[in-house]
């Protein structure tokens, strides 16, 4: 199986398979060479204070609620003042006409203060301080998962993506259903492995291994002849052995 990338995913107008979906999606590459002229946003601000007394994530301030965060100083996980999801919601008949069908979402919707430090970003945090918020992460999944039939965990980054403070933050959603591109994905591995009875990820995985193994066969230094002074492409064993003469 060749996996070197074709002129046709670089170049051409394209569809690929989304093998977790089933669905192919239209792929334009050539359209990013176009110039850009619309909006440019600007970087963030350089420095953010440590505490910030207005904001509603940092340790001891008043939410929009009400209630006071206490004096937390690992990670920190309260349910979502503002939820998309309700924990008692009751089915009702909203249906009208087959086109307009509606239904009642029950679940719950927390928030993970990742530190207590409102200057950081996750990725600015010591390693200790990460394994907490994964190790918050995997134990909020097993709780909320013993009672919501889906858990998902995920951080808006950033005022574009609608993130709402720059205190270092995620989501935890849980709900009664599974939404719908999970469902997709989900229906799409059961099929992969009664097909081939192998899992999908396990395919994706092997073929991750193969296209690296290529990558280092084809991967190239450049190395310059002291003699002659002429420069040489050859792969990177073949030029350790040349160098350790
Ligand atoms: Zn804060």
């Amino acid at each position: 199986m060749v996996f070197e990338t074709s002129s046709l995913l670089l170049d051409s107008p394209h569809r690929r398979f989304n093998a977790l979906t089933g669905e192919w999606v239209f792929v334009s590459p050539h359209r990013n060479r176009r110039p850009w002229q619309g909006r440019v946003e600007p970087a963030p601000a350089a420095s953010r204070p440590q505490f910030d007394p207005q904001c509603y994530l940092c340790p001891g301030n008043v939410r929009a609620n009400g209630e006071h965060n206490p004096q937390y100083s690992s990670t920190y996980v309260f349910t979502n003042d503002f939820p998309t999801f309700l924990p008692e919601a009751v089915e009702q008949d909203a249906t009208q006409h087959p086109l307009l069908q509606a239904h009642v979402q029950a679940g719950t919707c927390r928030v993970v203060c990742f530190s207590p430090r409102h200057d950081l970003t996750l990725a600015e945090m010591p390693a200790t301080d990460i394994r907490a918020v994964v190790d918050t992460w995997a134990g909020q999944v097993t709780e909320l998962g013993q009672r919501w039939r889906w858990v998902e965990v995920f951080e808006n980054k950033g005022e574009l993506m609608g993130c709402s403070n720059p205190h270092p933050h995620g989501q935890i959603w849980a709900s009664d259903f599974i939404p719908t591109e999970p469902l997709k994905e989900l229906t799409q591995q059961q099929e992969e492995l009664k097909r081939t009875n192998v899992a999908l990820e396990k395919q994706a995985l092997e073929l991750e291994d193969k296209a690296k193994l290529l990558e280092e066969q084809n991967r190239k230094v450049e190395v310059k002849n002291r003699a002659t002074g002429s420069k040489e492409l050859m792969s990177p064993s073949a030029a350790l052995d040349l160098l350790s003469k």
